[in-house]
């Protein structure tokens, strides 16, 4: 079943006569890994913002987008606001309470969730991502990263069917960073939550995802497998070709020599290193 159908999209914001999003379609097969590239102001924000109603802009949108067969628009906020997680770019942007664990409580109790189904949600969480430490923390006592992980969680107790993330290690040093990713990797893989993360990290993400959506001006670029995307970007000589991890990159300029071979093109280093040493 598809997570989201994204049917045609475009969206203009006011007092703007180019579309920031223009013709998207895309189709998001439950529990894949999306992941979103392109260059600063090619779209990622909007494009996110429009797959959770109370999230999206004002402004002139067209198309349709259709959650697990319903269109957006049907759902209640509050229906949205379990089934559809979001995480914002800055980690302070996000978080409402002052205490880590009233942060994680938070959602449930705006849905009306009894105490102990809170309790009990809460504490599932706090071990799944390891907060038990700094459960009785202030959150203003906790790092850069510890927020985007309480975000991540506060977000995940909700239990959502899908988790949209707007490159949200873009504050993090970066071996927050890569505890961040690692984090929704294993989301999505012991969970099975549906993700799609716009990010400008490649070398973590592109090993796990299953599609990659490169967006340019607002338009879909290219849609297809992390392996695929590298050769693709290399061909048309696309800037977001110097943003792929070494393995890409080295497929890519050799696939653009003309070499051609039948072993796919790696994604991780490991795979690299294996690639290169049974192709020379
Ligand atoms: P990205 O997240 O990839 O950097 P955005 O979705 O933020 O891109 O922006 C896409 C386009 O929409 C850009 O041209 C940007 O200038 C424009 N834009 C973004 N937010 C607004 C806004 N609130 N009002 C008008 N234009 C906007
Ligand atoms: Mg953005």
């Amino acid at each position: 079943m598809e997570a989201f159908a994204i049917e045609n999209l475009s969206f203009t914001y006011p007092d703007r006569i180019r579309p920031a999003l223009y013709q998207i379609s895309a189709s998001v097969e439950t529990g894949s890994f999306v992941v979103v590239i392109g260059g600063s102001g090619s779209g990622k924000t909007t494009l996110l913002r429009n797959l959770k109603g109370p999230l999206t802009p004002s402004g002139i949108r067209e198309g349709e987008v259709v959650f697990f067969g319903k269109k957006l628009g049907e759902l209640t906020d509050k229906e949205q606001a379990r089934r559809i997680g979001y995480v914002f770019q800055n980690p302070d942007h996000q978080i409402v309470t002052d205490k880590v664990w009233h942060e994680l409580a938070f959602g449930l109790e705006s849905l009306g969730m009894d105490q102990e189904t809170i309790r009990l949600r809460v504490t599932e969480m706090a071990s799944f991502f390891g907060i038990q430490d700094w459960f009785y923390k202030k959150v203003s006592e906790l790092s850069g990263g510890q927020k985007q992980i309480l975000n991540l969680a506060s977000v995940m107790v909700l239990q959502p069917d899908v988790l949209l993330l707007d490159e949200p290690t873009s504050q993090l040093d970066p071996i927050a960073a890569g505890e961040f990713l690692a984090m929704v990797e294993k989301i999505n893989r012991e969970i099975g939550t549906t993700v799609i993360l716009s990010e400008h990290r490649l070398d973590e993400v592109l090993a796990v995802a299953d599609r990659v959506w490169v967006l340019e001006n607002g338009s879909l670029f290219s849609d297809d497998t992390p392996e695929n995307t590298g050769a693709i970007l290399a061909a048309k000589n696309h800037p977001m070709f110097q943003a792929m991890p070494a393995p890409l990159k080295i497929y890519g300029e050799l696939y653009e020599e003309g070499f051609r071979q039948e072993l796919s093109c790696p994604v991780t280093v490991r795979d690299g290193r294996t690639w290169l040493s049974e192709v020379f």
